[in-house]
């Protein structure tokens, strides 16, 4: 599928720096850098396009767009593979409640994702794959995991066997209890009688009437969410990927089932080297969802006249690990950053260009701390001083290292 259009990136002066993230599965420090003048791989969960991108979904995707950009300042290549799960329960459910087609409600919502996008200068994907265009691909990894006896059926539908994975909760660390939870609460069905576990997790629906459904080797049907990122993600990144993204809430049953069953269907360990998550963004003290229905939609934002670089620069002011409020005081304070930035690098001349140039790398390359990467520019353009390639120089790595045009 198109992705969407491609923003400027600069080539900024100075040395780049090596990227330490936080992962997830063996919850410390890592460094993420491919070896020299290999390309770095990343696959970060999409959209189910059935409703505009809140926050959330912006401050995700901002996020691992930081890491591309690093990664492009050391001089990788990033193969970049993103999915869209453009048929799925809750996109048809919305279709049949607002009686549109399913199929034009993802394409008029994956539109305007990659309106948004465009507009926080997010660098699209190399790879952008919807799940309807890869249903081969994904009947392919429901094979290979019935190859590795991994696979069994519940009146049709055809469920992965957890226990096929020793490592399983790997990802995740959570317990059983907390386990679940998560799955019944995720879409989950732990309760269906048939399964031999709890937590085992459908790979293929058999066809239910009125809903859309491809022929496979298992019956007419359509796939589960999991697999359907493991074999996106086994097809355009291969195993051992650098890293594995999304939202927090992706951590389980999500991240854990997609690398369970590319482990389990390949027989090699590790799915990704490391698995990064964005941390919830909430509005008046609830977690922003669209069953809660408290909504801020960038659409929304930017057609009532909000620069997006305001609206990416309130997204970097926020760890991306640390659960945040979006809120209207954020919004402003962040305008006018933007404001002081832009006349800063009006200025015939600052100070020494190079240096902070440097802390933005050493702030961006720390698990993404942009907030002390935007500090270290506000003490720049706050500050006179007589370095005249300076002003320059900012503006690119603004620009480059942060995703913000000045
Ligand atoms: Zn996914």
């Amino acid at each position: 599928m198109q992705a969407w259009t491609q923003p400027e990136i600069p080539v900024v002066a100075g040395p780049a720096r090596r990227l330490r993230l936080y992962d997830t599965a063996s919850a410390g420090l890592v460094e993420v850098n491919p070896a020299d003048g290999a390309a770095a791989r990343i696959y970060v969960c999409g959209i189910t396009p059935y409703d505009a991108t809140h926050m959330g979904h912006a401050a995700t995707y901002v996020t691992f767009d930081l890491i591309n950009r690093l990664w492009r300042d050391a001089g990788h290549d990033v193969n970049y593979t993103q999915n869209i799960t453009d048929v799925d329960d809750p996109l048809l459910e919305r279709a049949t409640a607002t009686g549109v087609d399913w199929t034009e409600l993802a394409q008029s919502e994956i539109q305007l994702f990659r309106d948004d996008m465009t507009a926080l200068r997010v660098v699209p994907p190399q790879n952008y794959v919807g799940v309807v265009e890869s249903i081969d691909l994904v009947i392919g990894a429901i094979e290979d995991l019935q190859r590795a006896g991994a696979v069994y059926d519940v009146d049709g539908d055809l469920y992965f066997a957890v226990k096929a994975d020793p490592r399983f909760g790997g990802v995740s660390g959570y317990d059983a209890e907390t386990m679940r939870a998560l799955f019944a609460e995720r879409g989950g069905d732990p309760d269906r009688a048939g399964k031999q576990d709890p937590l085992d997790s459908l790979l293929w629906r058999a066809e239910r009437p009125g809903e859309p459904a491809w022929e496979s080797p298992f019956g007419r049907g359509r796939p589960g969410w999991h697999v359907e990122c493991s074999a996106i993600a086994l097809k355009y990144l291969g195993m051992t990927f650098d890293v594995q993204g999304g939202g927090s809430d992706l951590i389980f049953p999500h991240h854990e089932m997609s690398a369970s069953g590319a482990e389990v269907a390949t027989g090699e360990h590790p799915f990704a080297r490391a698995y990064v998550h964005q941390a919830m963004v909430g509005l008046d003290g609830e977690k922003m969802s669209k069953s809660k229905g408290n909504l801020v939609l960038v659409s929304k934002e930017r057609l009532g006249g909000t620069d997006p670089m305001a609206i990416r620069l309130v997204l970097l002011a926020h760890h991306y690990r640390t659960d945040w409020f979006w809120t209207e005081t954020d919004l402003l304070a962040a305008q006018e950053r933007l404001d002081i930035w832009r006349g800063a690098i009006g200025r015939g001349s600052g100070p020494d260009g190079a240096a902070v140039v440097d802390a933005v790398r050493a702030a961006l390359t720390n698990d993404l701390d942009a907030a002390a990467a935007l500090a270290a520019v506000d003490l720049w353009a706050e500050s006179n001083g007589d370095d005249t390639a300076a002003p320059a120089l900012v503006a690119q790595a603004v620009d480059a290292l942060l995703g913000v045009e000045l």
